[in-house]
């Protein structure tokens, strides 16, 4: 199957957007088998409609992202109607959609908007759940007057609208077009504390000799993702080597990341966590309060970046301070046992280290941090890592650690060397 991707937009090639729908589609159709022949930029204008019909001329399956808002640059409805002579009708359910979510929000349907609500007739509408303009599917045989074999599909330009559109009505779709299509499948292992050379090492020899399977490795802040796609019985396989060697580091194998399985397990177990942090400057706490639903599991936490809030905040002493430094096992020990008694909560994380570029020493070299969590009725376990780079890298990978220990405490899973 030939599948072709127009993208339009005038901010695609003026370079203030990237294209992340032709990547993100991209990935999607090779989870199926299929890769995307042909990519198209075009801006906005009378453009779009010379780019969907050429696509159309030598594709089965067109994808069009963007151009279906309000404003008057929004052409692509208009514009493919018009290519294939349809009339345009307006729509009673899609008009009710935008009365309902303009309702909701207050405020009355605009006559841009109501543009939206007129549908090339023939054409089927998919339904938007994250904004205004639907998608609109047009069936091959609508292209058959002018000589084209091609599905054609108009998608939203914003990828939160885009992308719920692909998977619910395009990918359905193409699973019943596809020969093998419905037995297709993709697996995402989502793997932490392991370096992606190290994960070849431990799986890929196995996992080639798997026949049919399609592997893909993903770096993400600080995880990698083993992507696993073909048929169901070939992906099976692929994960059960994964789980036999890396079994352990699996986070998730949902596409959650660690903040969202951490918050999931503490509220299972009705169990609080505090955080006590130095060079992170927060975005443990940051990272655990993204997560819906959180509230039930953070309460309060510090960031004490000088030794005296240290020591005002989290108890720790200055002498501790003082014979071992603030970086250091003892100090983010302190730091995790005090923030454990003062906030009440049954795990408190603790992270002190030096984040660079100054304020290294040949012991304490930039990128080395502590790391430690104190859980009631356990021993505090305490580790010390090495992450140079920059800063916002050094604080990604260090909250990932130290979520990383936790997931572990509340997996009994033993903290990895
Ligand atoms: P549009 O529906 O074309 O007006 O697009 C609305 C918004 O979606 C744009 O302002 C972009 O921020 C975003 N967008 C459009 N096309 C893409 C694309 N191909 N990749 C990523 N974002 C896009
Ligand atoms: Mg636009």
């Amino acid at each position: 199957m030939r599948v072709e991707l127009v993208n339009t937009g005038t901010e695609l090639l003026l370079g203030d957007t990237i294209n992340t729908n032709a990547a993100w589609i991209g990935q999607r159709l090779a989870a199926l088998g299929v890769q995307v022949a042909r990519q198209t930029i075009v801006p906005d204008g009378a453009i779009i409609r010379v780019a969907i019909a050429e696509a159309a001329q030598r594709s089965d399956v067109v994808l069009v992202s963007g151009g279906l808002g309000p404003t008057n640059d929004d052409l692509t409805r208009e514009s493919t109607a018009e290519l294939l002579s349809l009339d345009m009708e307006l729509n009673a359910g899609v008009m009710e959609h935008l009365s309902a979510y303009f309702a909701k929000r207050g405020k009355p349907v605009s006559e841009a908007t109501k543009r939206q609500a007129m549908v090339p007739r023939g054409a089927t509408v998919l339904p938007n759940a994250f904004g205004t303009a639907p998608g609109l599917y047009f069936p091959a045989e609508l292209g058959a007057p002018l000589g084209w074999n091609a599905h054609l599909f108009l998608l939203p330009g914003p990828p939160r609208e885009l992308k719920p559109m692909v998977e619910n009505e395009v990918e359905t779709r193409l699973r019943e077009w596809l020969p093998d299509g419905a037995s297709r499948r993709v697996l995402y292992l989502k793997v932490t504390g392991v370096g992606e050379s190290d994960i070849v090492e431990a799986v890929e020899k196995q996992l080639e000799a798997i026949a049919g399977l399609d592997l893909g490795y993903c770096i993400r802040n600080g995880d990698v993702d083993v992507r696993l796609a073909g048929p169901s019985a070939a992906v099976n396989a692929g994960a059960a080597v994964v789980r036999g060697a890396l079994g352990d580091c699996i986070v998730s194998e949902d596409r959650r990341i660690i903040e969202e399985v951490i918050v999931q397990l503490l509220t299972d177990r009705g169990e609080w966590v505090s955080t006590a942090e130095s060079c992170t400057g927060g975005t443990i706490a940051s990272r655990i309060t993204d997560v819906s639903g959180s509230s039930r599991v953070f309460g309060h936490g510090w960031v004490t970046y000088a030794n005296e809030a240290k020591q005002q905040h989290l108890g720790v002493s200055a002498e501790l301070i003082e014979t071992h430094g603030a970086v250091s096992e003892e100090v983010a020990r302190a730091m995790a046992e005090g923030a454990l008694k003062k906030s009440g909560a049954d795990h408190a994380i603790s992270v002190t280290g030096i984040a660079g570029p100054t304020g290294g020493t040949p012991e304490k070299p930039v990128g080395t941090v502590w790391i430690a969590l104190a859980s009631k009725n356990a021993e505090t376990w305490a580790q010390k890592r090495f992450s140079p780079g920059s800063r916002d890298r050094f604080k990604l990978l260090t909250s990932q650690a130290a979520l990383e220990m936790l997931r572990r405490r509340l997996m009994g899973i033993a903290l990895r060397p």
